[in-house]
């Protein structure tokens, strides 16, 4: 199993002394000002969901240049887009990922998402996991703040999903429970955008990648795809939203409500809820009563068989009628 090294500064640059790396970035790099000590290739020509043509292209750059390194920094689809770049390289070249959002903990797992003709596919290899992470809260700095509600809101559902997965471990468990100490301890200072608050969310969202990284995600997850690609809001928001009303129909899981710092999943889910509101993470208002149908049929069974609890096709068209408001 590769194993992971993770820095707090970028001292392990040195490593790339001589190196050819490829640098799968966003558009927003250069505002960060940072400083490689050699060469780089840069790829930053691709969507923001990585699409198969776009990961080809970036094979393609890989080895016309014989790069001999993977860098990545920039936000989860960035860190997705390098690992299935690697993937589909079919070469084992070190990779090293730097996350400037804190909420997808693509830095910590061993897959990532593409798509291939409009289908979101998951590729997954151990291989995958990057081999050196560094976690620099300076890069936080300057995320608009819907970003930062967002990313944060997927970290906290990343760490009670895979808490309550069908596949949680004891060490699974251990990761969303740090994940969430963290985000409730330090979800104001880091809206404020304060540099402690920065540090340690994007330590809980490293944690929360981490405990995926062993069970993988659940049902709010597998129902927020289409609302992403169908109503355009982004990942975190869209898996926000559905958390609380998948949790309802579970009617379990006091253990995850005393972490959240509550007395009982009733008081946890209203917590939830109340928080979207405070944090005015709404769902969207442009939903047509025929969209429940064409959601319905998005979700991925085989991801659900990881839920705790098995819902069938109706039960998630009610739970779709319910996060809509429809
Ligand atoms: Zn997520």
């Amino acid at each position: 199993m590769t194993m992971q090294q993770v820095f707090y500064d970028f001292s392990i640059f040195n490593i790339l002394k001589g190196k050819k790396p490829l640098l799968v970035c966003d558009k927003i790099f250069d505002t960060f000002g940072i400083k490689f000590p050699c060469k780089v290739m840069r790829f930053d020509g691709f969507s923001s969901n990585p699409v198969y043509e776009d990961i080809c292209t970036g094979v393609e750059i890989l080895k016309k240049n014989n790069c001999d390194f993977i860098v990545a920094v920039g936000g989860g689809s960035t860190i997705d887009t390098a690992k299935a770049i690697k993937y589909y390289s079919g070469a084992d070249y070190p990779l090293m990922a730097v996350p400037t959002t804190s909420g997808t903990g693509s830095e910590a797992t061993h897959f990532a998402v593409v798509y291939i003709n409009g289908e979101k596919h998951s590729v997954s290899d151990q291989c995958l996991l990057p081999k050196y992470v560094i976690l620099q809260s300076n890069l936080l700095k300057t995320l608009p703040l819907y970003q930062k509600k967002c990313t944060m809101l997927d970290a906290l559902c990343q760490a009670i999903e895979s808490w309550w997965s069908k596949r949680a471990t004891e060490e699974s468990i251990r990761y969303s429970k740090e994940a969430i100490d963290l985000i409730m301890k330090y979800m104001d200072s880091y809206l404020k955008n304060e540099d402690s608050g920065n540090a340690k969310m994007l330590l809980a969202s490293h944690l929360a990648g981490k405990a995926i990284n062993i069970t993988t995600t659940t049902a709010p997850h597998a129902m927020s795809y289409k609302l992403t690609s169908l109503y355009g809001i982004p990942h975190g928001h869209a898996v926000a939203i559905c958390l609380p009303k998948v949790w309802k129909q579970m009617s379990n899981f006091d253990d995850i409500a005393i972490a959240l710092g509550q007395q009982n999943h009733e008081a946890a889910i209203s917590f939830f809820e109340e928080l979207l509101q405070r944090l005015n993470i709404l769902p969207p208002d442009n939903v047509n009563k025929e969209d429940l149908d064409i959601l319905t049929n998005s979700v991925n069974i085989e991801r659900l068989s990881n839920n705790p609890v098995q819902f069938d096709k109706k039960t998630i068209k009610e739970l779709y009628r319910e996060i809509l408001e429809v």
